[in-house]
């Protein structure tokens, strides 16, 4: 039987869904504890727990759809990957890199560089203006998450907020300038990432873009159900679509009403099985949401993320599976998205 360590050591992990702190947070190389620095990600972290990359999304809490609210998000956007892309420099013996193309990631790993691929969370971002998406890509971002917690101008989100006005259902799904946005994406090389769109928009996005579309951090809905989870029909979608859905460690979507001390990497893992059982083993991947809500005995912060390995080695697979599970998947969609776009 392989050494679960000495073959995680290897790998090319890649955690798909990071937040940073904002505005302000504890340096990156900052090699202080987690109750210190608050943190669960930086870069020591992941070299303890061989991350090789990691997608750092620029996160956009869901306000006002107005042309205020859509100038103060897009801002904040293009502000937050500055800061994401502000984190790549060498301290010491620990290395980091911006890698906005797979090849990128790939030569990262080669060189014993950690990667960052920037991402952006919530299409509110861009508001009305398809314009802002090249302006995302400019700084590097390879995927934008269509909604969060809220409809916004593109998509209806999962989870409506009252708070802010919402009803079920805003578009019927994906609005007509979210059907602009993914086929816009798609010529960018950007990913569409349905984590928090509605189930009816993100089969709607599945069925449009003309690149396989994924969920970078969600969880099987059969499993614990709670809207934000991907269901078994968006689970063939996103198979039919040469798709995927990163597993997440956000307690609540791993197990119903589950909490952090109560959810193990056992409980994680089942939602990986359960993919690879109804999809295939290249419609799996894992994403953390570390800093963003995710974490869980077990798998607490990115120096603990040998424990995931360990895990799928018990469960009998080999190392080609979980090397595909950890990145090669993800890897593979990246590509995908390149070679469709319009150079
Ligand atoms: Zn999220």
């Amino acid at each position: 039987m392989m050494d679960p360590a000495e073959l995680h050591a290897t790998l090319l992990a890649i955690d798909t869904h990071i937040d940073i702190p904002w505005p302000t947070g504890p340096d990156f190389f900052d090699d202080s504890p987690r109750d210190q620095t608050g943190r669960r990600v930086d870069a020591p972290k992941m070299r303890a727990g061989g991350m090789k990359a990691g997608c750092f999304a620029a996160y956009v809490p869901q306000g006002p759809r107005t042309p205020e609210g859509w100038e103060a998000a897009g801002n904040r956007a293009l502000a937050m990957l500055d800061a994401i892309n502000g984190l790549a420099r060498d301290a010491g013996d620990i290395r980091v890199r911006i890698a906005t193309t797979a090849n990128a990631v790939e030569a990262a790993h080669r060189d014993g560089a950690i990667a960052i691929v920037p991402a952006v969370e919530n299409g509110h971002a861009m508001g009305e203006d398809l314009g802002m998406l090249a302006a995302f890509r400019a700084k590097g971002a390879r995927y934008l998450t269509l909604t969060h917690n809220g409809h916004n101008a593109l998509a209806d989100s999962s989870n409506p907020r009252k708070d802010l006005g919402d009803g079920e259902t805003l578009h019927g799904g994906l609005s007509e300038l979210g059907r602009a946005a993914v086929l816009e994406l798609n010529r960018l090389g950007m990913l569409v990432d349905i984590s928090h769109v509605s189930a009816q928009g993100a089969l709607q996005a599945a069925m449009l873009s003309r690149t396989p579309v994924l969920a970078t951090h969600s969880c099987v809905r059969a499993l614990c159900d709670v809207p934000r989870n991907v269901d078994d029909l968006m689970l063939d979608a996103l198979r039919d679509c040469g798709g995927m859905v990163n597993i997440t460690a956000m307690p609540s979507f791993l197990r119903p009403g589950g909490r952090p001390d109560g959810v193990t990497v056992s409980d994680f893992v089942d939602h990986i099985d359960y993919v690879v059982k109804r999809c295939g083993l290249a419609h799996v991947g894992i994403s953390s949401d570390f800093d963003g809500g995710g974490a869980f005995s077990g798998w607490r912060d990115a120096s603990e993320s040998g424990n995931l390995t360990a895990e799928l080695v018990r469960r009998g697979y080999d190392a080609a599976e979980i090397g595909a599970l950890w990145g090669g998947n993800f890897l593979r969609l990246l590509r995908r998205a390149e070679e469709a776009a319009d150079a």
